[in-house]
């Protein structure tokens, strides 16, 4: 994601806690007390400007939905959409994904989406692929015993390296599609990247993982 610096996003983020979470480690096992609900709590992660978020936020309002997002001058984005739809079933962590399981107690995630993740080609980088091992294990700690990652992306060599990676920690690959916008799938939500990449003329490969039993 292109960044272009905003000093300011840091004090509005700070302005508006009832959106983005100021003190996630304090919810870690309390979230569905936050949402006032029993639904599923749904987290995506890298979730940049929110588009997918809130649209997922508006069509589910039994659902619960967090984003996280590591950088401010992104998040703004996603806040403003929340500002403007109110969603109350819809939060935003500005925090890393490394630090998922501070956030989450056991099981308390249903699904975790994975959109557009920055594929970090080269192989020094592979321990920041969000689909590296190391991830998984914290994905696997926070998820629910039948919790599931919904992963998209259209870069052919980070989907071929995840669809291995999941497989071989022992997530089980439930649906593969190699070409989702020409696939049988309904009720796709796009997310930004999706559209720009797609607008090219890109492939979008997606997938679903469960949790290894
Ligand atoms: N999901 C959005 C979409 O599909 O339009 C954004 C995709 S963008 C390529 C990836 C986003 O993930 C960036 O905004 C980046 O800052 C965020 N990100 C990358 N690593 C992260 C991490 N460890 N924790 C939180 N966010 C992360």
């Amino acid at each position: 994601m292109r960044l272009r610096n905003k000093p300011w996003a840091k004090d509005k983020i700070a302005a508006y806690p009832q959106h983005v979470i100021p003190d996630p480690e304090a919810q870690r096992g309390r979230w569905h007390e936050l949402f006032g609900n029993d639904g599923p709590i749904h987290v995506e992660i890298g979730t940049g400007k929110g588009k997918f978020l809130t649209e997922m936020g508006r069509l589910h309002p039994d659902m619960n939905f967090i984003g996280i997002e590591l950088y401010p001058s992104v998040l703004v984005s996603a806040l403003d959409k929340l500002i403007e739809s109110g969603l109350p079933n819809v939060k935003l962590l500005n925090a890393n994904a490394k630090d998922l399981t501070a956030f989450f107690a056991e099981g308390e995630v249903a699904r975790i989406y994975l959109n557009f993740s920055d594929p970090w080609p080269k192989k020094r980088h592979e321990k920041r692929r969000l689909t590296h091992r190391g991830f998984l294990s914290l994905y696997e700690r926070v998820l629910a015993e039948d919790g599931d990652i919904h992963l998209k992306t259209d870069n052919q060599s980070f989907f071929e390296y995840s669809l291995v990676s999941l497989s071989q920690y022992g997530f089980v690959l439930a649906a593969v599609q190699l070409d989702l916008h020409r696939s049988d799938v309904v009720g796709n939500v796009m997310t930004e990247y999706e559209e720009k990449f797609s607008l090219k003329g890109n492939r979008i490969y997606r997938c679903e993982a469960v949790r290894p039993p």
